[in-house]
């Protein structure tokens, strides 16, 4: 009589016939329920790991394929130019230190263990609106990597109201979708900067005490530490689970405005060159775009730490923007704005244009606001919006935004100042040969 073997679980001894699911190995078997708590030790395992700080190289969690695929410098640059009129030379420089942080990121640990490869945060100085956020959004989309944007003086010294650096860390964590490991590769852009500056070099106490605690606090973020964050976010709570944190992969770029840094930089260069300049010479560094100059000294004489400007290697400055490329941004990224627009009034079966005169003087007024290539969005939008209340049940098929209904924006927006400081513009010796040669 042949003799049926009674197949077991190996674990929890239960017979097959009351177990879903038996696998069986050459010398043991395990039913689908112990398989399902392995799974769960398992899972609770990595956990404790990555809340002790142990996480695994990032090198070895990635793929060659994915190596392989790291943009060059020139491709970086030239999708940077997809979306970003101008600043060739930010855009140079932020591809160099971009490639050179994932290069870090991906060889490091395992092919070069010997040479300490350190970190290149990137420290952007320009006027609003110039496109500081928008180089790292760009980037943050090129690379495929989680992206946050913190105020620098909403953080403070942790136990301080507002925003501390755990939360920056979990904002990234959740954009990450959860997954530590990619966080840990994102880029958080740090905006105002400038604004936690310590008053003057020479400043005492008092209020410049705030700004370098907070600069203290930014610094441990920048240079790579294990933070501890709060899973759920908010505040810490002694009681709720963490999560730690490696920021020494993070790229951080930094953005500023540095309004009087001017004057600084113009004094360095005037001083360094007494004795060898004319007046005349002087006059032209004064006219200059004196960022363009900038040295890590300025910013240590505007009130930035040393520590914090070591660790905010690249610096690059970012142009005004003039009318030119105003009207540019109007017209040629991407995502440029009358484009989405357009795409916008397309979706109501309506076709948008904007003559070109209309977008010079969109890009005239804009100029005017001082607020970079921000105030653009503002005056499209208000122009657009009896368009776009009106299209989607109007027979009109076709709208043409004209020169006229910038002028009618001006009128009832613009305040008079600026509106006395337009005429003057568009009446210009320049605009006068050109009108009476048309006459
Ligand atoms: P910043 O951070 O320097 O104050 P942003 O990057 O937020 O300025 O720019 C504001 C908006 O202006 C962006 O959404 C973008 O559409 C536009 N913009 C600014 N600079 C440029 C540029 N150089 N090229 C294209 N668009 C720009």
């Amino acid at each position: 009589m042949s003799e049926h073997k009674l197949l077991h679980c190996a674990f929890c001894k239960k017979p097959q016939h009351v177990v879903s699911k038996l696998v069986v190995g050459p010398d043991l078997n395990i039913c689908d329920q112990c398989v399902a708590a392995c799974n769960d030790i398992l899972a609770q395992e990595g956990n404790k790991q990555s809340t002790e700080g142990d996480t695994p190289p990032i090198s070895a969690a990635l793929s060659k394929e994915k190596r392989a695929s790291l943009p060059k410098p020139k491709e970086i640059f030239s999708y940077l130019s997809d979306y970003i009129i101008g600043q060739d030379l930010p855009k140079k420089v932020v591809s160099v230190a971009v490639y050179n942080h994932f290069k870090r990121i991906w060889f490091e640990t395992t092919d070069y263990p010997d040479t300490d490869l350190q970190k290149s945060n990137i420290l952007l100085i320009g006027s609003t609106g110039t496109g500081k956020t928008l180089f790292a959004q760009t980037l943050a989309k090129l690379l495929d990597v989680p992206f946050a944007i913190a105020d620098a003086t909403t953080i403070t010294e942790s136990g301080y109201v507002g925003e501390d650096v755990e939360s920056t860390l979990h904002r990234l964590l959740q954009v990450a979708k959860g997954d530590l490991q990619k966080a840990q590769m994102g880029i958080v852009y740090i905006d105002e900067i400038d604004k936690i500056s310590r008053k003057s070099e020479n400043a005492s106490i008092t209020r410049d005490v705030s700004g370098e605690g907070v600069q203290q606090a930014l610094l441990k973020m920048l240079e790579g530490t294990k933070v501890n964050i709060p899973k759920k976010g908010g505040r810490k709570n002694p009681q709720g689970e963490f999560i730690t944190m490696d920021t020494s992969n993070i790229l951080f770029i930094c953005g500023g405005a540095f309004h009087g840094m001017e004057s600084i930089i113009q004094s360095r260069l005037n001083k360094n060159k007494i004795g060898f300049i004319s007046d005349h010479n002087r006059e032209k560094v004064e006219e200059t775009n004196s960022f363009q100059h900038v040295q890590q000294e300025d910013l240590l004489r505007f009130g930035i730490i040393p520590e914090l400007i070591g660790r905010l290697p690249v610096v690059s400055a970012l142009h005004d923007l003039d009318e030119d490329a105003l009207v540019q941004i109007l017209l040629e990224p991407k995502n440029a704005l009358t484009k989405q627009f357009k795409k916008l009034m397309a979706m109501d079966d309506v076709i948008l244009e904007f003559d070109k005169e209309a977008i010079t003087t969109i890009a005239k007024v804009a100029c005017l606001r001082k607020v970079g290539a921000r105030a653009l969005r503002s005056i499209v939008e208000d122009v657009m919006l009896d368009y776009m209340f009106e299209s989607p049940e109007s027979k009109t098929k076709k709208i043409v935004v004209t020169k006229q209904d910038i002028m009618a924006y001006v009128d009832q927006k613009l305040p008079k100042e600026l509106k006395l400081k337009l005429t003057e513009k568009t009446s210009s010796p320049e605009n006068k040969t050109q009108k009476s040669k048309a006459a």
